[in-house]
């Protein structure tokens, strides 16, 4: 087990207890990475010619599956390598500007109990987003989350996978191609009605929907069922 930097730790804590009440921001969380990991690749194959992607082949799944209550968000975009995936998902940069941010919309949010909903998703936004805490977002709704990857131009694939709580493993994995799984299991909580009702087919959908104008790949929504 690899201890997540105390940074990074304090920040997973924040998360978890969480200050902001709509968790289903990971999805879009998700898939802005994705959309980034895929963009990333483009770009390469501009460049380099031994990359041969075209931008129709480039997509985003989004996959539900109800019995084993995980959701899956993939791309086929650059990947990472083992390394990668230590220094990008076991570190986090700037946790000082998170907690000044997050200290800062908290106080907002008590000095204005008529206002509670202060912490609307422009704040989500500054937030979460522009520090780099994006991925880690995951850890709001899940209890587990692995992260399957492999970089473009290597033959190996890698597991990264935390509870969020003290560290992480990378082990060994399978993928067929290069590309990221990041595959998050939910919590229970996540079925309560009150909590929203993302942890569905519908959900998700309208999820999606909402999050695909920023995003100029196809974003392609699975579910499987036993
Ligand atoms: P940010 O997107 O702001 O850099 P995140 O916490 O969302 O921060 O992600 C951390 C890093 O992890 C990213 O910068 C990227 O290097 C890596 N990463 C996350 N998801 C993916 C993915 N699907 N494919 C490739 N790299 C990823
Ligand atoms: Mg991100």
């Amino acid at each position: 087990m690899r201890k997540f930097k105390t940074e990074s730790k304090k920040l997973l804590d924040l998360m978890i207890n969480s200050i902001y009440t709509n968790r289903e921001i990971f999805l879009r969380e998700l898939i802005s990475n994705a959309s980034d990991a895929v963009d990333k690749l483009y770009f390469r194959s501009l460049t380099d010619p031994s990359v041969a992607v075209g931008r129709d082949d480039l997509a985003i799944t989004v996959d539900y599956n109800s019995d084993e209550r995980t959701v899956t968000v993939s791309d086929n975009g650059i990947g990472m390598t083992k390394d990668e995936l230590d220094k990008n998902l076991g570190t986090i940069a700037h946790s000082d500007s998170f907690e000044f941010k997050a200290a800062q919309a908290e106080a907002a949010a008590e000095s204005e109990p008529g206002e509670a909903k202060g912490l609307d998703d422009l704040t989500d936004v500054d937030i979460i987003g522009q520090f780099g805490v994006g991925f880690y977002s995951a850890f709001m709704v899940g209890k587990k989350v692995r992260v399957v990857s492999r970089a473009i131009g290597s033959d190996e694939a890698w597991a990264w996978e935390s509870d969020g709580i003290d560290g992480y493993d990378i082990k060994p994995a399978e993928r067929a191609e290069h590309g990221t799984d990041v595959i998050v299991y939910l919590k229970d909580d996540t079925a309560d009605e009150s909590f929203g009702t993302f942890a569905s087919e519908h959900g998700l959908t309208q999820l999606i929907k909402r999050y695909s104008n920023y995003v100029r790949y196809p974003i392609k929504m699975e579910v499987t069922k036993s």
